[in-house]
């Protein structure tokens, strides 16, 4: 695949094999086995958008954003959980997370989204999303933190650093985003904009299923490496 290198294969059929042992023999087990740190950590997971609030929508094959943002979510989340990581989502279904009865649905919303967040006791959040641009050539995945975080830069980078040495295209630093979510939450956050919808080549990527687990694992590899700091 064009967009990966040898590393990542390296990288990714380890975890494999892990998660695989975790799944088999039991998560303890597995950790003590492979001196990984202790997954004993709670994360959160935020698939962004939802319900009537799609997000951006893919050029080439209309696919919706809030679709690819759970479905990159509940791969991450099935991967955490082999990993014997607990995890709390903002939201599994493609329903909105707003009040139906609420005159502004998203400030409904991204209240709710902040409650679930700040009360989950976790110790890190990653929102997922993704990306567009007016240039169609614009692609490769970007995490940013909020300003000021200095955990949630920790872990962007670690992120960030994971996706770019298994993804070309991937940025090789961190940015600033002054999202809600970022700034709102009360745990180290990273919010990681997957790749661009607006990318005819990325926007089919996306979609598939080795690409989407591939990425998953990166992602987890990068969580990984945060706690291990
Ligand atoms: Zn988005």
């Amino acid at each position: 695949m064009k967009f990966i290198t040898i590393k990542k294969r390296t990288l990714c059929a380890v975890l494999m094999i892990l998660v695989t042992i975790c799944s088999v023999v039991g998560v303890c087990y597995a950790v003590r086995a492979t001196s990984l740190p202790k997954p004993n950590r709670t994360i959160v997971i935020d698939a962004g958008h939802g319900g009537r609030d799609g997000g951006t929508v893919g050029k080439t094959t209309g696919v919706s954003e809030s679709k690819l943002n759970l479905d990159y979510a509940l791969e991450l989340k099935n991967l955490c959980q082999q990993f014997g990581f607990e995890v709390v989502l903002t939201r599994s279904s493609m329903d909105g997370l707003y009040d139906e009865s609420a005159s502004n649905k998203k400030k409904s919303e991204m209240e709710k989204r902040r409650q679930i967040i700040n009360n989950s006791g976790a110790d890190l959040m990653i929102s997922l999303h993704m990306n567009s641009f007016p240039l169609s050539s614009a692609s490769g995945a970007q995490v940013f933190y909020a300003k000021g975080s200095s955990l949630g830069f920790e872990l962007a980078k670690s992120v960030q650093n994971a996706l770019s040495q298994n993804f070309e295209n991937a940025r090789d630093y961190v940015s600033v985003g002054d999202y809600f979510v970022l700034n709102y939450s009360t745990v180290p956050a990273a919010l990681v904009e997957c790749g661009f919808l607006s990318n005819p080549e990325e926007e089919k990527l996306l979609q598939t299923k080795q690409y989407r687990q591939e990425f998953c694992y990166s992602v987890l590899y990068g969580i990984i490496s945060y706690f291990d700091m």
